[in-house]
């Protein structure tokens, strides 16, 4: 086997990954996977895409130590701060990257699709940076959810297309993603916003946000003279932060990896989003992993009350990792959450995004010996749940 993260050729983590597509979209992805690592490791990319994180990013992102939550716990917790990127939330680091990557493809049109529009703003961001025409699918269900995030799209020059096909929401905005991209091969280029999808979508994302762990190493060395921390914690989605701070620690098996699912009102409520718990193997968006599906490989509809968190899969190399024991699987509520982050407030002055606040929220559960050193992967701002936070929190 393979050493993590490293998939297989054909994007293989153990027995998940893979690329499981239409024939019409066959040519798409592997143009895709043919270029993907020669541009990665070109030496003018590598040079366009630090600068750009450096200076429109605002990377490096600070490595916090959170004295006052850390007092509480009795481990020493240090934030790793990707909340104070642009935009608000990690997603930024894989869009740049994937814009860089779709010129040097030589395409002029980008597509996406967004759930709870997180990732739909990151592109239309990057695509007017870029100055690409940016086109969103999203479900209408999500369109009245997500106001101001459309609004957001739109101030940036995206089209946002409602999709009011099935549940409309994420799964039927990606369906008419994949429609509109086998009918414009030639100039699109489909960014993806989580490690999930066909190889080499996984991989690339993984590689995109892995600057997160790579920064974790050299400034936690910098601020405590440890090279490595003992436990590394992020909350899992798609699964692309986690896959980002995990990156660089996934072959010291001294650092004990935590994943974070959310688990909704309750794991066997039927209103959760725990996929390690509740999933089985199955095909999803184009990739072999873990997913909720009834007994005739239906979908199950998840349940979060953070937007970003319900998604019914996780990306293959997460369901090799939660398989294969290298990583613990959690799962907070999300009243947890919501309890996680005012705790997080009122001890470091930081309004998390409600996705983080379920790697929060695990933290006091984590088996880890007294003093412990934990690295936290703080995914995102809250700004966007305000609304959420004052309904469940404000007295
Ligand atoms: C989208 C999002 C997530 C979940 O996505 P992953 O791919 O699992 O990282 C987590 N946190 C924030 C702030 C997000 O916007």
């Amino acid at each position: 086997m393979q050493t993590l993260p490293q998939p297989t050729e054909n994007g293989y983590y153990g027995k998940f990954g893979g690329a499981f597509i239409p024939e019409l979209l066959r040519a798409n992805v592997e143009e895709l996977r043919r270029n993907y690592l020669a541009i990665l490791n070109d030496q003018s990319f590598c040079r366009e895409f630090d600068e750009l994180l450096r200076d429109y990013v605002g990377r490096p992102t600070p490595l916090y130590e959170a004295r006052r939550l850390s007092a509480l716990l009795g481990f020493r917790v240090f934030l790793k701060r990707e909340d104070l990127c642009h935009t608000g939330a990690h997603k930024i680091n894989n869009a740049v990257g994937q814009i860089l990557l779709a010129k040097r493809l030589g395409k002029t049109r980008i597509i996406a699709e967004t759930g709870a529009g997180q990732h739909g703003v990151a592109t239309a961001t990057v695509c007017a940076l870029a100055g690409l025409e940016c086109v969103v699918y999203m479900g209408a269900t999500d369109i009245e959810r997500q106001a101001p995030n459309v609004g957001r799209m739109k101030l940036l020059g995206a089209k946002v297309v409602p999709v009011h096909s099935g549940s409309a929401t994420l799964k039927d905005a990606t369906n008419e993603a994949i429609r509109d991209w086998i009918a414009h091969a030639a100039d699109t280029h489909y960014i993806i916003g989580s490690v999930v999808g066909p190889h080499p979508y996984p991989d690339l994302v993984a590689r995109l946000q892995s600057v997160i762990s790579r920064e974790i190493r050299t400034q936690l060395k910098a601020q405590t003279g440890q090279a490595l921390p003992d436990a590394v914690v992020a909350c899992v989605g798609g699964g692309s932060n986690a896959a980002g701070a995990f990156y660089h620690f996934l072959d010291e098996p001294t650092v004990k990896l935590f994943a974070v699912e959310a688990a909704g009102e309750g794991i066997h409520t039927s209103r959760s989003a725990a996929t390690t718990v509740l999933g089985s193997p199955g095909v999803i968006h184009g990739s072999y992993t873990l997913l909720m599906q009834d007994e005739y490989g239906q979908i199950t509809e998840p349940h979060s009350i953070s937007a970003g968190l319900d998604y019914p899969g996780i990306g293959p190399l997460h369901a090799a990792l939660s398989a294969n024991g290298r990583a613990t699987f959690l799962a907070a509520t999300d009243e947890e959450a919501l309890q996680a982050a005012s705790l997080l407030m009122h001890t470091e002055g930081i309004i998390p995004a409600l996705e983080t606040a379920h790697a929060l929220a695990a933290l006091h559960r984590l088996p880890l010996p007294a003093q412990a050193t934990v690295v936290l992967n703080l995914s995102g701002r809250g700004d966007k749940d305000l609304s959420t936070y004052l309904t469940h929190l404000a007295q």
